[in-house]
């Protein structure tokens, strides 16, 4: 089946981080003790109507301004029908016919690192359906309506990606997208992010489609970049033994890691949409759009490019660097005071990311400004790589300032050895059961007694001399 490839399609769907619900003044905020942030909208009492929030237009139109799409001046909602107990209305708003914002495009990182534009249909504005809970009792389901009418936009592409890796890189660029224009939690736990995924194969060359499976509701985009391997091998399993791949909608096991089919076409949803009665259509000013266009913010990949050009950055530390817009803003501070790009890139790389995850930048107690002036002061050579990585260490961890740094760097080293001899002495004769112990064969106490030592000194002693002195005088004690 060389002859065959891969063909997907996805839909994607963001949660927008409004403070009120997409069409109710009830909180959008996760979480909150079950169906504590209802209200007759959100929950399709009779008689309730809904009004559109702004800012959750605004959003929108923010993502479909980075996704290249054209913004329509006029779009409209409609009712896509369907009845499942976490949906109370029995209809969910959605837009159809006439979407928000359409032909869009985006460029990937596919294949073999090569650059592949992907086309984007279509992004609308919906609303989010309440949440069921089937596990927690053998005989009931539970519902939280907390989450119903919390406003999302999906992002529709056309069939453009060849293969999971493809889905996989553009899932997660979309997420950066989102962070960047600070749209979104990001939060996948709390599923801020899931996707439909469809795929078919065809034979390599062609042009035209074939009959697709489609999977609901992912929640990862790493089950996502799985399924999408698994679904297109199968469906070559399929046509390679003469068979035919039907529509379907598939299940994706976790476990097993294969899908399975849910149900068939004869089966297939009929939304039975129409015109949302309750709402005017949504009109997106010229006006509008081109303030939010004003106010956009540097996006991923204006920023690596920059960061390449401006700080002459390897383009793979760049994109490590540019992975959230607080990691570049942190980085952009430490150079600010370090005044060395390179080394700042490194230090962040290897040494801060080693200690903390890069989703806790935001938390971290270490400033920006004083790893600046930390990695400026080892480029001036008044420290030793392994002072520094000490100081850092005590930096990250106390959070602290820049001046108490200087401070101890200015009281240069001590390898001063009668000095240090003396404080070696004093360290063992304080600690005679350590030496004890020690001498019977934990040998683990030499850090123990190295730390006694750089206490002493405000951790200016030079550590080589210190381990020298300390492994005669042990030795010394011993032969006693
Ligand atoms: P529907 O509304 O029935 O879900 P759409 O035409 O809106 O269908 O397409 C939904 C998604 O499926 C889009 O992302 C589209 O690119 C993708 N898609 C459509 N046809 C195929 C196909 N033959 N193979 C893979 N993906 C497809
Ligand atoms: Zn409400
Ligand atoms: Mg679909």
């Amino acid at each position: 089946m060389a002859d065959y490839e891969g063909v997907i399609g996805l839909e994607i769907h963001v949660q927008l981080k409004t403070e009120s619900k997409l069409f109710c003044q009830c909180p959008a905020e996760y979480g909150g003790k079950p169906n504590s942030r209802v209200c007759p909208i959100c929950l399709g009492l009779p008689g309730a109507l809904p009004a559109l929030n702004r800012a959750a237009v605004e959003y929108a139109v923010r993502m479909a301004l980075a996704l290249n799409c054209n913004v329509n001046s006029q779009s409209a909602f409609a009712r896509k029908n369907y009845f499942y107990p976490d949906l109370p209305k029995g209809y969910q708003i959605s837009q159809y016919e006439f979407p928000l914002a359409e032909n869009g495009s985006i460029n990937i990182l596919g294949e073999a690192n090569i650059e592949k534009n992907i086309r984007v249909s279509r992004i609308h504005l919906e609303e989010e359906a309440g949440k069921s809970f089937h596990d927690m009792d053998n005989r009931h389901s539970f519902i939280d309506y907390n989450r119903c009418g919390v406003p999302l936009i999906e992002i529709v592409t056309e069939p453009d990606l060849g293969s999971g890796e493809e889905a996989y890189a553009l899932l997660n660029k979309i997420k950066r997208i989102a962070e960047y224009l600070d749209i979104t939690t990001g939060n996948m736990d709390q599923g801020a992010l899931r996707c439909d995924v469809n795929i078919s194969i065809r034979r390599a060359g062609d042009t035209g489609l074939s009959t697709r499976r489609e999977i609901k509701n992912m929640n990862s985009f790493k089950f996502a970049r799985k399924a999408i391997d698994y679904e297109i091998f199968k469906q070559m399993e399929i046509i390679g033994s003469g068979g035919k791949v039907l529509q379907q909608t598939m299940l994706w096991d976790e476990k097993t890691g294969i899908t399975m089919p849910m149900r068939a076409k004869e089966e297939m949803d009929d939304y039975r949409y129409f015109p949302e009665p309750d709402l005017k259509p949504l009109e997106v000013s010229l006006d509008w759009i081109n303030e939010i266009s004003r106010n956009l913010p540097e996006l991923p990949d204006e920023k690596l490019d920059r960061f390449v050009k401006d700080y002459k950055l390897t383009a793979d530390k760049a994109r490590a660097l540019i992975a959230s817009p607080n990691l570049a803003d942190y980085y952009e501070k430490v150079v600010n005071n370090s005044g060395d790009p390179v080394l700042s890139a490194n230090w962040i790389l290897t040494e801060l990311l080693r200690e903390i995850k890069e989703t806790d930048i935001e938390h971290i107690k270490l400033k920006p400004e004083n790893l600046g002036e930390l990695i400026k002061i080892i480029k001036s050579g008044q420290i030793s790589s392994r002072i520094a990585k000490d100081l850092f260490k005590q930096m990250i961890t106390t959070g602290r300032a820049a001046g108490k740094i200087e401070n101890i760097v200015k009281l240069n080293q001590i390898s001063d050895k009668k000095q240090l001899g003396k404080i070696v002495e004093n360290v063992l004769s304080l600690n005679q059961n350590h030496v004890k112990m020690y001498l019977s064969g934990k040998e683990r106490l030499f850090g123990y007694f190295m730390g006694q030592v750089m206490d002493k000194t405000d951790g200016r002693a030079n550590p080589g001399i210190v381990r020298e002195l300390l492994t005669q005088a042990l030795k010394y004690s011993k032969g006693q």
